[in-house]
């Protein structure tokens, strides 16, 4: 399967998700400029083919905003690194998402049916028992990948190497043995029972 086939097909997930989530999603307190799974962020993690799909869009953008993605990228790897948690680096200055519309699954799957004020979001069982389907889904579409966290696989796609290996099917875990080991990198062939 090419690259645009799975890329399209990544868009139908999400469609299938949010399709079998919106009754739920009604009853949601999130609102646009509360960010808080944004700032105190935990596991957003990414398939590699996510990771592709963000670094199309952050190519688009003009010079100074892709340094500054860059920079908070770095920052946010190294504040991950130590332990902490890291506001994301996609998050603007209004609280917004600079890249809503391309958002990866483990943002979409987020809402909570209480106003979170620090606390972990609420959500439905069900929700959360369709979104580890859809992961499952996502990492068998995306199976000669990975997944992690946003701005470690960010990373690894910035490397030449990595990328080229990951785009021609030809990716190498044991090139990035000892960094997926200490950053808690899956290979996503290795994971995800089928359903
Ligand atoms: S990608 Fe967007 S929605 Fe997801 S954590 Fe970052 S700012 Fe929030």
């Amino acid at each position: 399967m090419d690259l645009e086939e799975k890329k399209k097909q990544l868009r139908a997930l999400y469609d299938e998700y949010e399709e079998g989530v919106a009754e739920f999603k009604k009853a949601a307190a999130c609102e646009a400029g509360c960010a808080d799974c944004c700032i105190g962020v935990g596991d957003i993690d990414i398939t590699t083919l996510e990771g592709v799909v963000i670094r199309e869009r952050v190519a688009t953008s003009d010079r100074p905003l892709q340094a500054e993605i860059k920079a908070g990228l770095a920052q946010n790897k190294a504040e991950r690194e130590q332990g902490k948690l890291s506001r994301c680096a996609f998050l603007k200055g209004d609280k917004t998402c600079m890249i809503y519309d391309i958002r990866p699954f483990s943002c979409r799957q987020l809402y909570s049916v209480k106003r979170c004020n620090g606390a972990p979001p609420t959500i439905h069982r069900q929700a959360v028992n369709l979104a580890r389907q859809t992961v499952n889904e996502m990492q068998r579409l995306d199976f000669g990948g990975y997944s992690g966290h946003i701005s470690y696989i960010l990373y690894l796609l910035d490397k030449e190497d990595f990328r080229r290996r990951y785009l021609h099917g030809r990716s190498d875990p044991r090139k990035i043995v000892d960094f997926g080991r200490s950053h808690g990198i899956l290979i996503n062939r290795f994971v995800s029972p089928c359903r």
